[in-house]
């Protein structure tokens, strides 16, 4: 019995991987000391792995943004346009690598980024790979033999993980419309051969390739692919072991595929789905080992090791113990990175005792194996009992459940019942009661995050000034947000968000149900980490949540001041979510919670409110035919949260990343009154859905695109407007950045929603003179 794992955490035990990715992109550090950071931070967790007795222990896991973009140098699929500054660039990799995740602005240069989108249903993002017609690989970066000699020279045999060739051409995009990415592979092909080749020579035995899309929905040819692909695999390198990893959903119909494929061994998420493991066991050849994801690297509970040895024994039974590897579901990056320094964080000693990290995971599978192999011992035994006993605290603990709230849940159908009238009847009544002129002008909601707003809060923390004097500080920040925004000419105008940590965090820590780590940090995307909340109990709204500070915008100024709240599905998404009552449910308690705030600030004088969900689409089930039943509860929440208001006060929502072709229907039923969206990127490819669709309410489709530096000039925005008027009315289209800005600085937010207002009162008087 061996222990598998898929990934872990590369952003190091306390964040040094953004710390040194930012502090190169400022130019403070050279790019050998970034390599420095990157190196320590690999030897780490291969020495921690190996210290947990894990055998097959992975590497090229690490990335300094992200794994898939490091694939993409690798196979040498760079995008013609980033060619001359690839040659400009030469001595200078690193600066090259960040530049096609961030686009590249200086010296005379004017590069957007390449596009960015989610990891499957994750909160990670990655850069999808963009293929042209005349697409050529060549095996151009050596990271991942890289890796594996430098981890051989620790003396660490690891196992490099490639994302498989199938996968990685699914992954991205053709830059034309009628090609297949998948006709690629006969391209690609070889170049994997070189990459095989190398790490074999180097010493590798097992080879991991990740291929998430086989337990997905695939079309015959992909199908085909994969058969042919692993064939060819198999032909080469008959000595060298592949291990195909599916992850995020089980195999389904194509279990027999994935047994045929001649591979050495399959990864199953067993967590995600349990029940294929019998199915697959029936099926799988007698050559094949198979790796157990069952302990779940997508959430932070306890693994419960009475049902975890049932499956291994169950496995054991039909494949012996010489064919099992134990695994955590998928890759840990998906996991906070250790549990230990949270001893003395904020966590109760109660809820601490229910969770394992990405550390305390691993420790899991070393005692699921050692269960599985001598389960009789007295330390055995002891582990087991001590495992059982701290899940059933949790099962009985009084923190967990509230009986009002169950309660106000019961009547759910009769809240629904009253909702508001259709949007055209709104809309009139809306218009009256606010003064808008065409093309609305907004932004998202939150402004530049200044080190000194975020340092207000440490302070805050550390006791170093009063609660009254952060309040005044922050009303100042307001103040001044107010005063720039009337100054350019927003119409509809927010109060920044400058008391707000994280979107999802600073509701959490306000409602009841909610528990917070001090150092549980996931990548989200490049330099972005985010600090999950933990929903461990029943959800309530005790205390109005943003009505103050809204109030007090509000106050400043003539202009509509939008209310700004997460919505409920989003702020689920984002959170580590109970595993003991289904997540429709905790939803529900979550939506109830908003719909408080929301007639809160209606009563307050709040003519404008948004309720984000930029988590609605990730939250989609990766098969389909479970859509229709997520949706249905997804909109169900949104609607709890926003419709207990009168016609007269608008409900904007706002999504980022989203693709809607095919939720329109779904997204449509929401029944905001306004929605912005992401489409900058895409150059307004994402609005034909909402064209085709006849979509009824306003659409704001953004026109700057806030995840890079970049700015945008106002011809560039205009054109983005004009192409957006081709398929939006104009009674129905509003003006805005495709996400808030809280991630930029403050001059580069100024210019580029200068430029943005200036496009605006451009597109009123074409209008007008038309
Ligand atoms: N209102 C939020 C902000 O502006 C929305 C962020 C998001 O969509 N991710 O920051
Ligand atoms: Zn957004």
């Amino acid at each position: 019995m061996l222990i598998n794992n898929l990934g872990y955490p590369r952003i190091g035990n306390n964040r040094e991987l953004k710390k040194a990715s930012e502090d190169f992109w400022q130019g403070k550090i050279t790019d050998n000391e970034l390599e420095l950071v990157g190196k320590e931070i690999r030897k780490n967790n291969w020495f921690l792995q190996k210290s947990l007795g894990v055998d097959l222990i992975p590497s090229n896991d690490f990335s300094f943004y992200d794994h898939v973009l490091d694939m993409t140098l690798c196979l040498g699929a760079i995008p013609d346009r980033y060619l001359c500054l690839k040659k400009y660039l030469k001595n200078e990799p690193n600066e090259f690598y960040f530049a096609l995740a961030r686009g590249y602005q200086k010296e005379g240069f004017d590069i957007p980024a390449m596009e960015m989108t989610k990891w499957f249903d994750t909160n990670y993002h990655y850069i999808v790979p963009e293929f042209s017609k005349s697409q050529h690989f060549v095996f151009n970066s050596k990271k991942p033999v890289n890796e594996f000699v430098e981890a051989k020279a620790f003396g660490i045999t690891t196992k490099p993980v490639l994302i498989g060739p199938v996968s990685y051409l699914m992954l991205g995009k053709s830059r034309q419309k009628d090609t297949d990415s998948l006709d690629l592979i006969a391209d690609l092909l070889p170049v994997y051969f070189d990459i095989i080749h190398e790490l074999a020579s180097a010493g590798a035995s097992w080879i991991q390739l990740d291929e998430p899309f086989l337990a997905l929905d695939l079309s015959q040819k992909a199908k085909d692919y994969f058969k042919t692909v692993y064939k060819d695999i198999r032909n080469k390198f008959p000595g060298t072991k592949i291990l195909v990893a599916t992850y995020f959903e089980g195999l389904r119909d194509n279990e027999t595929l994935a047994a045929e494929l001649p591979v050495d061994a399959i990864h199953l998420d067993l967590v995600r789905s349990p029940r294929q493991l019998e199915r697959f066991m029936k099926i799988v050849p007698s050559d094949m080992m198979l790796s157990l994801g069952i302990i779940d690297g997508r959430n932070i509970w306890k693994n419960d090791y009475r049902t975890s040895l049932e499956l291994i024994k169950s496995a054991h039974k039909v494949i012996g113990n010489e064919r099992i590897m134990i695994a955590p579901s998928c890759s840990l990056i998906h996991s906070p990175v250790d549990l230990e320094p949270e001893k003395n964080g904020p966590l109760l000693d109660e809820l601490l005792q229910w969770m394992a990290f990405s550390r305390q995971k691993i420790e899991e599978a070393r005692d699921l194996k050692e269960l599985a192999m001598n389960g009789s011992g007295r330390e055995s035994e002891k582990l087991l009992s001590d495992n059982q006993e701290s899940l059933l605290s949790r099962k009985k603990s009084s923190l967990i459940h509230n009986e009002i709230v169950k309660e106000r849940l019961s009547f759910i159908g009769d809240i629904e019942k009253n909702s508001r009238s259709d949007f055209h009847q709104r809309k009139l009544k809306q218009r009256k009661k606010i003064n808008l002129p065409l093309f609305p002008s907004t932004t998202i909601g939150s402004f530049p995050q200044t080190a000194e707003v975020r340092g207000w809060r440490s302070k805050l923390r550390r006791g170093e000034i009063t609660k009254d004097f952060y309040i005044e500080l922050v009303r100042s920040e307001i103040e001044k947000a107010i005063k720039w925004q009337e100054e350019i000419g927003l119409d509809v105008l927010v109060h920044g968000e400058f008391e707000r940590n994280d979107m999802v965090e600073y509701f959490g820590e306000l409602l009841q149900g909610f528990a917070f780590t001090k150092n549980g940090w996931i990548q989200s995307y490049g330099s972005r980490y985010v600090k999950p909340p933990i929903i461990y109990g029943d959800i309530q709204r005790n205390v109005p949540m943003t009505v103050d500070w809204i109030k007090y915008a509000q106050s400043l100024t003539d202009k509509p001041v939008k209310g700004m709240l997460t919505g409920p599905v989003t702020i689920l998404q984002w959170s580590f979510v109970r595993d003991d009552q289904p997540i429709s449910e905790t939803c529900f308690q979550i939506a109830l919670a908003v719909r408080d705030e929301v007639q809160d600030l209606e009563t307050a004088g709040i003519k404008i409110i948004q309720i984000d969900e930029p988590a609605l689409r990730e939250g989609l089930p990766l098969r389909k035919s479970e859509w229709k039943e997520y949706l249905d509860w997804a909109v169900k929440a949104f609607k709890l949260a926003s419709t207990g208001v009168h016609d007269e006060t608008q409900i904007h929502t706002h999504m980022c990343y989203s693709e809607f072709n095919d939720i329109i229907e779904h997204i449509a039923a929401l029944d905001a009154d306004v929605i912005t969206i992401e489409c900058s990127r895409s150059q307004m490819e994402l609005l034909d859905a909402f064209a085709v669709f006849n979509y009824p309410n306003d659409i704001g489709p953004g026109v700057y695109d806030i995840h890079s530096p970049r700015i945008p000039g106002e011809p560039e925005i205009s054109h983005l407007l004009e192409k957006a008027s081709e398929v939006i009315p104009a009674g129905q289209l509003w003006v805005n950045p495709d996400c808030g800005l809280k991630t930029r600085g403050w001059s580069e937010t100024r210019e580029a929603i200068t430029n943005m207002v200036v496009a605006a009162r451009q597109m009123r008087m074409g209008v007008l003179v038309k």
